[in-house]
């Protein structure tokens, strides 16, 4: 059969509302145009993120019923742990309440102002992060990370003869090495094992530990499966656990691949480092065997991190993804390419030829697409990473990109099919996508709060 099907089937429905045109165009507006700032019972397909929005299995929910929550050293933290470690292999399991919570962590325990932090492409909660600890996060993508319609089967790998000269600068002033994978930011694109293993060698030889943000590192041992020589007869599990035993630790946003609502972890094998982070910990997070976490999320993210490595999922999640892409492709909508694994990226630039990058293509075009058809989608672009610089002027990204984000286990195809229609209407009138100007722009994270208004 070549049909890949859904390998669940739906016992609990949640009704999504149909809103008309003119309903959409009230509610963007009051929002200043800023998705973010909608209400989500005013959005139909919500493809904003795939951060906290899965659907948890009838394990899962059995599991948070069997939650253990006592204050400390509850049963739900050793079985969390226990299936952490059978994946990461570290040494020390610090359970966290999300990814940036683990981020603030480690930078706030051993990152120092003037140092650097070297990564494929930094998150950008990642990057805000380093940056607030006043380091410096350095991207060092591969050149054809920054080619759209490259090909390349991984493109979320690091260059690692830039990693090398920097490191042979300043690896005095590098912490740690921090690869993401699936790269996020870069388009969800995977990181091959070859890169793992190597970049693991130049790290050694300066004495800096690699880290892996592991947010998708499931998505990522399945595209090593499928594209690089020699994975195909491995199981999921047995390639991620090759993949950490290249790392000193790892920092994990749950809400991603482990289908948590909410959660993460840090994982490491440095005692000292361990320590200084649980002594953070208890400040402001919880006692270590919580983390921010109730004791039925640690069972749930358990039970989470199990189900994401079987092999029907994986299966499912990669074609269903890949699925929207080529639909897409196939009306000629501008994308990036190969597609992603939780993802699949308009080109806001090309889409909008019409908008010089002042006028925020990417961002109009998630406006657009919202008033169009109720989907809410992400820029991860010019508003994201866009910078003033002194002189008034600014720095555009590489990519204005609009991320479709799809939730794991949530959305049917015929969803999907929607989402293709109405991106493929919207193609045709793409002319008429009005451009927008800043009202108001805060200097960190800017897209979570920023306001906008249509030029006139
Ligand atoms: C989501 C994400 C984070 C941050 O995690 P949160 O749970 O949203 O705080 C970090 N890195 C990557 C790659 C992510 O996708």
């Amino acid at each position: 059969m070549k049909t890949i099907i859904e390998p669940f089937r739906i016992k609990v429905v949640e009704p999504i509302r149909m809103t008309t045109r003119e309903e959409r165009q009230r509610k963007i507006a009051e929002a200043e145009y800023n998705p973010f700032r909608l209400k989500a019972e005013d959005v139909l397909i919500d493809l904003l993120t795939d951060s906290g929005t899965g659907a948890m299995s009838t394990h899962q929910w059995a599991g948070v019923m069997e939650g253990d929550e006592s204050y400390a050293g509850a049963r739900s933290f050793f079985r969390f742990e226990a299936s952490v470690k059978s994946v990461f292999g570290h040494k020390h399991v610090i359970p966290t309440h999300q990814g940036r919570a683990s981020e603030r962590l480690l930078c706030a325990a051993v990152v120092k102002p003037g140092d650097v932090i070297p990564g494929n492409t930094h998150f950008d909660t990642t990057r805000a992060n380093i940056e607030a600890s006043h380091a410096e996060a350095v991207d060092l993508p591969i050149p054809e990370a920054r080619d759209p319609e490259n090909l390349h089967p991984f493109k979320g790998n690091m260059d690692l003869q830039k990693l090398e000269d920097l490191l042979n600068k300043e690896h005095h002033r590098v912490p740690f090495v921090l690869i993401t994978a699936t790269n996020n930011s870069g388009g969800g694109q995977p990181v091959s094992m070859a890169n793992l293993r190597e970049a693991k060698k130049v790290c050694d030889a300066f004495g800096v530990p690699l880290f892996l943000d592991a947010a998708r590192f499931a998505e990522n041992a399945y595209f090593i499966k499928l594209r690089e020589p020699g994975y195909q007869d491995k199981t999921p599990r047995e390639i991620a656990q090759e993949m950490f035993s290249y790392t000193d630790g790892a920092l994990m946003s749950m809400k991603k691949d482990a289908f948590g609502n909410i959660g993460g972890v840090i994982s490491l094998n440095s005692d000292a480092w361990a320590e200084k982070i649980r002594t953070l910990l208890i400040l402001t997070e919880g006692f270590v065997t919580y983390g921010g976490l109730a004791g039925r999320d640690l069972e749930a993210l358990a039970i989470g991190l199990e189900e994401v490595l079987e092999e029907d999922y994986l299966r499912y999640r990669i074609a269903s993804t890949a699925y929207v892409g080529q639909h897409l492709d196939e009306l000629g909508v501008p994308l990036l390419k190969p597609f992603g694994g939780h993802a699949i990226y308009l080109d806001g630039r090309r889409f909008c030829e019409h908008l010089p990058d002042e006028q925020l293509p990417g961002w109009a075009l998630s406006v657009a697409l919202y008033e169009h058809a109720g989907i809410r989608a992400c820029e991860i672009g010019n508003v994201m990473f866009g910078k003033k610089l002194p002189d008034g002027s600014w720095q555009w990204p590489a990519l204005d990109l609009v991320r479709l984000a799809i939730p794991r286990r949530v959305y049917t195809q015929s969803h999907m099919d929607y989402v293709v229609e109405a991106i493929g209407e919207l193609y045709q009138q793409r002319q008429s996508i009005p451009g927008l100007e800043f009202v108001y722009r805060p200097d960190v994270l800017p897209h979570f709060s920023a306001r906008f208004r249509l030029r006139s």
